[in-house]
């Protein structure tokens, strides 16, 4: 067997008994090899000198820098899974625009939270998990200790660890993930399809909480890739569904996940007075504006239900008819994250072939052009999800 490592944009072989050596890599009955671009080493002269990946660090507002750097080395509980597929998200975007994150990611930090890859270093006392699983982990674990995660309303854990480092040849996942929401993928599933698992897990806790019931009409506010999950499964559960968005493919991809019927929006009255007529039972505002959680009001039926899905950042203030609220009888909420029971759902209905990544992934950009990547899609490229290529 011989592995190849990176010398300079050359490859040259390195003898296991090095990399073995090396890495402390655990064996699972001899198989250790499927994955050759795993690591790489620096070669010099024939030898190991130092190992290295590629890795796309935020430092600050706009500010993304690909570097090489070391990777750390693991620590008791930890494993690293070498990346095999990265996507972008809105909440990157918002991240890369603001510069931080206050929960979520504090720079200079390698960002990205939407990944799946193959295991190729475990720590010694990890239990359950070998070199070479195909795997998917989710951005955050929660404490399970808190208030809380006692009333399984872990999405709100008090502690909650986030994860970021997808845009980079591989990550260390600490041992409360590891625990907890790292899933193992069916040989089967695409690396692609399983890096949606996160973002879904979103949208499968969003719909439990307003548990539609099938042969209802619910609108979708926003035809991003929230907006275009919520469509597909509201549609998997049988009710009737209208998206509401900007942009014509965005709209196509829309009927093409089932939506009966999509609706262009130009403005937010001439949304609201294009569809005041007709009775949702549900609306979904997937867009994260004062003015569109200030429609999904207007546009819910008498004892309707309205999720606000969309954030907006903190002090945003929104205005209701209190009259409205109370005499028609309706139930507002808003759903916010994951917990380790959506995230397993998400990949089951992913793995059921509900969800798909060609549905949702509409381009392909290596690590390295990520910097020319987030210009424009801070531009408005209208991308609805980009593929981050982390082998190149
Ligand atoms: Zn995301
Ligand atoms: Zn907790």
């Amino acid at each position: 067997m011989v592995f190849w490592g990176n010398e300079v944009g050359r490859d040259v072989p390195i003898a296991p008994s090095q990399f073995l050596q090396r890495w402390n890599v655990r064996r699972r009955d001899g198989d250790i090899a499927p994955y050759p671009h795993l690591l790489l080493p620096t070669i010099r002269d024939g030898s190991i000198v130092g190992m290295f990946m590629k890795a796309a660090v935020l430092h600050g507002k706009e500010q993304i820098v690909i570097e090489e750097i070391a990777p750390a080395p693991l620590k008791a509980g930890e494993v690293r899974i070498a990346i095999e597929a990265a996507l972008t998200c809105g909440t990157d975007l918002k991240v890369y625009k603001r510069g931080y994150h206050a929960r979520m990611i504090v720079p200079p930090a390698v960002f990205g939270h939407e990944l799946s890859g193959i295991i190729s270093e475990v720590a010694l006392d990890v239990v359950g998990w070998n070199f070479g699983d195909r795997v998917v982990v989710a951005n955050s674990a929660p404490c399970g200790e808190c208030f809380y995660c006692q009333h399984q309303q872990e999405n709100l854990c008090d502690d909650l660890l986030f994860l970021n480092g997808a845009y980079a040849e591989s990550i260390v996942v600490p041992p409360r993930l590891v625990q907890k929401n790292v899933l193992r993928l069916r040989p089967e599933t695409s690396f692609v399809d399983a890096a949606l698992t996160e973002p879904f897990a979103c949208v499968v806790q969003g719909l439990n909480d307003c548990a539609p019931k099938p042969g209802q009409h619910a609108l979708v506010i926003g035809s991003g890739p929230i907006g275009l999950m919520f469509a597909r499964l509201l549609k998997h559960n049988g009710c009737r569904v209208t998206v509401a968005g900007r942009g014509q493919s965005r709209l196509k991809a829309a009927r093409h996940l089932g939506a009966d019927d999509v609706i262009e929006v130009r403005d937010n009255s001439s949304m609201i007075e294009g569809l005041k007529a007709v009775r949702f039972d549900l609306v979904i505002e997937a867009v994260g504006k004062p003015e569109t959680w200030e429609a999904a009001v207007q546009l819910v039926r008498k004892g309707g239900v309205v999720n606000f899905f969309g954030g907006c950042p903190s002090g945003t203030a929104v205005q209701f008819d209190a009259g409205r609220l109370h005499y028609s009888n309706i139930t507002l909420l808003a759903s916010f994250h994951h917990t380790p029971r959506t995230i397993r759902r998400a990949l089951e209905l992913i793995e059921s072939g509900i969800i798909r990544a060609n549905d949702f992934v509409d381009g392909e950009w290596p690590l390295t052009k990520l910097p020319e990547l987030f210009r424009s899609m801070a531009a408005g490229n209208r991308a609805v999800k980009t593929l981050v290529r982390v082998h190149e």
